[in-house]
């Protein structure tokens, strides 16, 4: 079998908290249990969220933690060539169109939102004439969708086990370029997992319903596929799902009442890859890692 490589991906658009240290460690674990290699990607597309000085901070709290990485970090700012020429080819492949739907229209154009949030576009803007099109474009600069086939794509997550979606009925065709010609977080992320030579991604389940389209560009793309697995998520004492606005599970904060060992100690258990919140180094849980003892449900830390 082919060396694991597993990859962090960060979102710099603030500090890490709990659910990122979660993810990263897990990541990490799978893939240096195994043998593997790590990479570092940085994903920072959205120049209005991201900021240098976030990246600087997340490579110093992942070194704080105690989780290494192999290479220099990768910014998906600096690769828009290599996305580019994917979206190129799928444009030669006439699955590409212009929506000028605003975003008011967008959500007015969707069917009701599936479980996870994301709305399913009625892909009003792929049946647009040729002089429809030309009026709108005087208009508005448009983003660019995909069309995706009425297809089901299936596969084995590590931890979830098999899961599928049909892309038109449950996703619909999404956007690869927003209007303002930043590129879309689901071509980047095919693009670069291929060019990085990441062979799995551990990541939260908040993600598992991008994989069917993950997979289904990386097979457009003439890509290979990648293991997944989906990491259930840790919850806010209330049962909401953390986000960067729960100051209180930010890494700084943390930092202030914990060292990396405690943290990532209590992570470890809850992980159930210990039988007691005791504090532990990332290395010391190398060998105790393995994806059966994982829990598969949602809890609060
Ligand atoms: N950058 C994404 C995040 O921080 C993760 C993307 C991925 O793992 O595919 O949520």
């Amino acid at each position: 079998m082919n060396k694991v490589v597993g990859r962090f991906a960060p979102s710099p658009s603030g500090r890490m908290h709990m659910g990122n240290l979660w993810s990263c460690l897990l990541a990490w674990l799978s893939a240096r249990s195994a043998g593997g290699g790590m990479v570092l990607r940085l994903e920072d597309l959205d120049p209005d969220r991201c900021r240098q000085a976030y990246c600087d901070q997340v490579m110093r709290d992942l070194e704080w933690l105690g989780l290494d990485w192999d290479g220099a970090p990768v910014y998906q700012s600096k690769r828009t060539e290599l996305y580019r020429q994917a979206f190129q080819k799928l444009e030669q492949q006439g699955i590409i169109y212009p929506c000028f739907c605003t975003r008011a229209e967008r959500l007015a154009a969707s069917a009701p939102h599936r479980s996870d949030g994301i709305a399913v576009y009625d892909g009003r803007c792929g049946r647009l004439t040729a002089e429809e099109r030309e009026k709108l474009a005087h208009t508005r600069r448009p983003a660019w969708r995909v069309r995706v086939p009425g297809e089901e794509v299936s596969f084995n997550d590590l931890l979830q086990g098999s899961f599928s979606e049909n892309l038109a009925q449950d996703c619909g065709d999404f956007i690869l370029r927003r209007s303002d010609g930043v590129y879309a977080y689901q071509l980047a992320v095919v693009v670069d997992d291929a060019d990085m030579g990441v062979t799995q991604v551990v990541r939260g389940s908040d993600l598992l319903s991008s994989a069917p389209r993950q997979i289904w560009l990386q097979d457009r793309l003439g890509l290979p596929h990648t293991e997944y697995g989906h990491l259930p998520l840790l919850l806010a004492p209330d049962g909401r799902r953390l986000a960067k606005r729960d100051r209180d599970l930010e890494l700084g904060r943390l930092q202030e009442e914990f060292t990396a060992s405690e943290l990532v100690g209590r992570l470890a258990f809850a992980a159930g890859l210990t039988d007691r919140p005791d504090p532990m180094t990332p290395q010391e849980l190398i060998p105790l890692f393995s994806w059966e003892k994982l829990p598969k449900e949602d809890f609060t830390i």
